[in-house]
């Protein structure tokens, strides 16, 4: 396996390079756990082990490693995180007691290109969810795509992807029945050798069902997709991160799988959606709510209206987003992130004064 297969390029051997620590070697994390990481490198699949002072941060699946190969009587062990180009993140209700100041953000996978937000076209269906799924990806960096599941189940699956494409602006929407494999080249698409994806979506709406078929492509039976995927029963390494015949790789792992949006905790904006509604009417529509004039959040936290201890906490999360963007390539995908930010701000302006 080469390392440009499983994702690496010149970002990432730059990073490599400014580590300058010969003997290192780079690894992608397939698997995490609290003290030993499964990694796939250029010399197959290795075990790694995580020392105490890389867990204040710690790697996620799909970040890229610097490893210290394995010595007689010694295991590999990791020695440096390298940056993220993308980071999805949710934000997660902290272990302390309190209101928004608690809340912190847990790295769910890094490194993604593409998220393929999948929703079925049965009683499933939300364009609010759909929504809030979107801001999710957006904020992690990744291209977000969606797909229509289940089209079989649709009187009219054409309207259905019209409405969606109005909320999604520019981001491209694909019907898909993944029970019979029809459409499949859309997402198939973005699984170029390399490139990393994973699927978000609700419990039920064809997550498994599409990911064996992306897996299958290439492989007819039943047990080699299972395998293919990680989870035959002869498999005894579990892992998160798979690397498909087509040659593109996929992340599968419970945090993106569990993810469920019906709580207000998920997003940065949904979990400040108080101090957001109040941004509306701050006189910049970048306004950080620091120093600017005619800040209508800071006006708020003054005159008691907003109390003090959740702006703080606001403020932490957003300096914690911050530098999970710095260590975010400044790319393309930054300057996408902020453009869609400043149109939802919009949108939410527009909403308020209709
Ligand atoms: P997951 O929870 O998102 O992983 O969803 P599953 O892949 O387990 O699918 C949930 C159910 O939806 C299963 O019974 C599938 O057979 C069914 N399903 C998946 N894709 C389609 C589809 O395109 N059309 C229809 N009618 N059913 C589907
Ligand atoms: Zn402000």
């Amino acid at each position: 396996m080469t390392l440009a297969e499983l994702g690496w390029n010149d970002f990432f051997a730059a990073a490599f390079t400014d580590l300058n620590e010969p003997g290192l070697r780079p690894g992608r994390v397939a698997r995490a756990s609290r003290d030993y990481y499964g990694l796939l490198t250029a010399e197959g699949d290795i075990e790694a082990r995580l020392p105490g002072r890389l867990r204040r941060e710690p790697p996620a699946v799909g970040d890229w490693v610097a490893y210290a190969p394995p010595a007689p009587g010694v295991s590999a062990t990791i020695r440096a995180l390298l940056p993220r180009r993308t980071c999805f993140a949710r934000v997660a209700p902290g272990r302390r007691r309190g209101r928004g100041a608690a809340a912190e953000l847990q790295v769910l996978a890094a490194n993604l290109d593409t998220v393929v937000i999948v929703s079925g076209l049965d009683r499933d269906f939300n364009l609010r969810r759909i929504e809030r799924y979107l801001t999710l990806t957006w904020e992690s960096g990744a291209r977000p795509v969606v797909v229509l599941n289940k089209a079989d189940l649709a009187e009219n699956p054409e309207a259905c992807r019209r409405q969606v494409e109005e909320i999604a602006l520019d981001v491209p929407v694909h019907l898909l029945c993944a029970a019979t494999g029809t459409g499949l080249e859309s997402p198939a698409a973005y699984l170029a050798p390399g490139k990393t994806v994973a699927l978000l979506g609700s419990s039920g709406v064809g997550k498994s069902t599409l990911l064996n078929r992306l897996a299958g492509l290439e492989l007819q039976q039943t047990g080699e997709l299972s395998e293919a995927l990680g989870k035959g029963r002869h498999t005894t390494t579990h892992r998160e991160l798979f690397l498909l015949p087509g040659g593109g790789l996929l992340i599968d792992n419970p945090g993106m799988r569990e993810l469920q949006l019906w709580g207000d905790e998920q997003t940065l904006a949904g979990s400040f959606e108080d101090i957001e509604e109040l941004a509306a009417d701050c006189r910049f529509a970048d306004c950080r709510h620091e120093v600017e004039p005619g800040c209508a959040v800071r006006a708020a936290a003054e005159s008691g209206d907003l109390d003090p201890d959740r702006l703080a906490g606001y403020r932490r999360l957003q300096q914690e987003l911050d530098h999970l963007t710095r260590r975010a390539e400044s790319s393309a995908q930054a300057e996408q992130q902020r453009k869609w930010k400043a149109i939802h701000k919009q949108l939410r302006r527009s909403r308020r004064k209709s």
